[in-house]
């Protein structure tokens, strides 16, 4: 038998009984006449005692030659400690070893398995098998299978069926890039891996599944920007005869069941805000809204006073950080340098000081009196105390600097702690987008994405002002989903085709599966899909979803401890027909 107990059950009432332990040695401590062990596994540490003379002398120098990380069982008595370790459950006993089995020996490991590992980025994933060993990772794995449990358990209760939709599946070139696979069988053909379910679980409700979902993993070969992985995993969803109304509340109860049941937290109602108005106020579709802040316009007040930065700008607008007048010179230039920084893109910053006892101070006292000054305070709301941080310039391009700015602000500030969950629903986002580089529209969400009624007119009038009845999910200014609903009409998707430039035949050709099945009474319907991984690092508190994910790929796309992606022989390439011969 390799164990009686695991390393994280053995408690003081325990005291007195023989037991078996399986696992890995964390740590050695030497003290000449004494050895401790501790012995770590799954679900915890035990710590393990021997004393020279008291046990057999083959036994004490069997431990003396253990390493780090060697797998060992040992069987032996538990008894109280000496002295306690408050911070582990099991912190109260030892175990005096009458016995030790070494299962298996190991090579030192390259960095610590500690809860603070030594060890970098690239180190880690090479050796992820011992990263994984880790309490932070084992942590987040063991959050990840519980939400994947609950996820199901809630839908399931809620009559959705887990349907599983193909990975080979055919390239299409909205959206990201696809990663595609060659088939053997149909040389100079490929599949193309999913970027999502969509057009899949559409059709499922065209089939008369009305409630899908699944926990899927998606492909996308997009250039990975930070903390984006190629393939990563939704919880996708989809409806049949539904209203955006409804989709909205099934999630939210979802979003309730799963904080309810994993941190025992009620997230209480989600807010709702419309696309326009993020923007406006918090100069993102995804605002953080565990505090407030939101941004006051000042064009106006600001204007034809003789400041030719401001006289020039489309937008002149601000933020208040309460009780932040007395930020010194240096904090000052420091916040100048974060939004004149490349990714930010700012060409400066003005501030006003609204001093406690009254007066106003300005980075641009020469063209404002203390009067315009009070016009503006009073206009943010601003108390003696307060601060205020003013940008200009264009006006979308202004609103999200000033969004980085708020959310730096509110880190300065300590608004944004990760034990709160502030939920929110963003809506009625535009149907399209124009890239002035293609001179086109695209979908923003995707093209099977309905719009709002009301807005159907302005298809043929001005399309770029369409809304969308599509929707996303923000948890902590963290989007951690998005859908819509979507179009059922054969006509209407086809009159988004073409507005997405696609010809007809284009159309026909790449989504004709969807269009014919939309000709056999397709229902309405919508959906969404969360990201599985974010969410889980959201749960967790973190930033990254790579610790989130068991086998993540680096920041190439590179799995760096199966070494791949790599070279195929020639055999293979030749096999499926994509050997390119060199005549010799
Ligand atoms: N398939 C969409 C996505 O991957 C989500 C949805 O509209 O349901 O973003």
């Amino acid at each position: 038998m390799f164990r009686t107990h695991t390393c994280g059950e053995i408690r003081l009432s325990d005291v007195g009984k023989q037991i078996t332990l399986s696992g890995w040695v964390q740590r050695i401590r030497d003290k000449g006449s004494l050895l401790w062990i501790d012995l770590r596994d799954r679900y915890g540490i035990t710590q393990l005692f021997l004393e020279e003379g008291a046990e057999s002398a083959e036994l004490f120098a069997q431990a003396r030659e253990l390493g780090r990380e060697y797998v060992i069982k040992v069987t032996g008595v538990v008894t109280e400690r000496e002295s306690k370790n408050p911070n582990l459950p099991t912190g109260e006993i030892e175990i005096r070893l009458t016995a030790l089995d070494v299962l298996n020996i190991s090579k030192t490991p390259p960095f610590t398995i500690e809860d603070k590992s030594d060890g970098g980025d690239e180190l880690r994933m090479k050796y992820r098998y011992l990263d994984l060993r880790r309490n932070p990772l084992q942590h987040n794995i063991a959050l990840r299978h519980k939400l994947g449990l609950e996820t199901r358990r809630y839908l399931d209760s809620k009559g959705f069926f887990e349907i599983e939709t193909p990975f080979l599946i055919k390239s299409t070139p909205e959206g990201a890039r696809d990663f595609v696979v060659p088939s053997r069988m149909n040389q100079g053909e490929f599949y193309a891996l999913p970027q999502s379910p969509q057009t899949f679980k559409q059709i499922l409700m065209v089939a008369g599944y009305d409630r899908y979902f699944q926990i899927v993993r998606c492909f996308r070969d997009e250039d990975l920007r930070a903390d984006r992985q190629p393939e990563f995993t939704q919880i996708d969803c989809e409806m049949a005869f539904v209203t955006q109304e409804d989709i909205l509340n099934s999630f939210e109860g979802m979003a309730h069941h799963l904080f309810m049941h994993i941190k025992g937290i009620d997230i209480g109602k989600f807010e709702r805000m419309d696309y326009a108005t993020a923007m406006k106020l918090y100069g993102s579709d995804k605002p953080d809204i565990r505090f407030g802040m939101p941004f006051v316009e000042l064009t106006d007040l600001a204007q034809n006073k003789g400041f030719n930065v401001f006289d020039q700008a489309e937008l002149v607008v601000g933020i208040k950080a309460e009780g932040c007048a007395e930020y010194s010179r240096k904090q000052l230039d420091a916040l100048t340098d974060f939004v004149k920084k490349p990714q930010i893109g700012a060409k400066g910053l003005v501030y006003v000081k609204y001093n406690t006892d009254g007066s106003l101070k300005s980075s641009v006292d020469k063209f404002y009196s203390e009067e315009d000054l009070k016009n503006w305070a009073s206009r943010f709301g601003a108390a003696p105390g307060d601060l205020l941080l003013i940008l200009s310039g264009t006006a979308d391009s202004t609103r999200k600097q000033l969004g980085e700015l708020r959310l730096e602000m509110g880190n300065q500030l300590g608004l944004r702690n990760p034990q709160v969950f502030k939920p929110l629903w963003v809506t009625d986002f535009p149907l399209l987008e124009w890239d002035n580089e293609s001179q086109r529209f695209y979908a923003m969400h995707h093209p099977f994405t309905s719009p709002k009624e009301e807005d159907v007119a302005l298809l043929e009038t001005d399309p770029g002002k369409a809304r969308a009845n599509a929707y996303d999910m923000v948890i902590n200014g963290v989007e951690v989903g998005g859908g819509s609903i979507r179009i059922h009409n054969r006509d209407l998707q086809k009159k988004m085709f073409s507005l997405l430039g696609f010809s007809d035949e284009e159309a026909q050709n790449q989504f004709g599966f969807l269009m014919n099945a939309f000709e056999y009474g397709a229902p309405p319907h919508g959906g969404i899909a969360l990201g599985f991984d974010r969410l889980v690092a959201v749960f967790a508190g973190q930033d990254s979803i790579r610790d989130c994910i068991a086998f993540p790929k680096n920041n190439s796309g590179r799995d760096v401890m199966i070494d791949s992606p790599s070279v195929i022989a020639n055999t293979q390439l030749d096999e499926l027909g994509l050997l390119i011969k060199t005549q010799s």
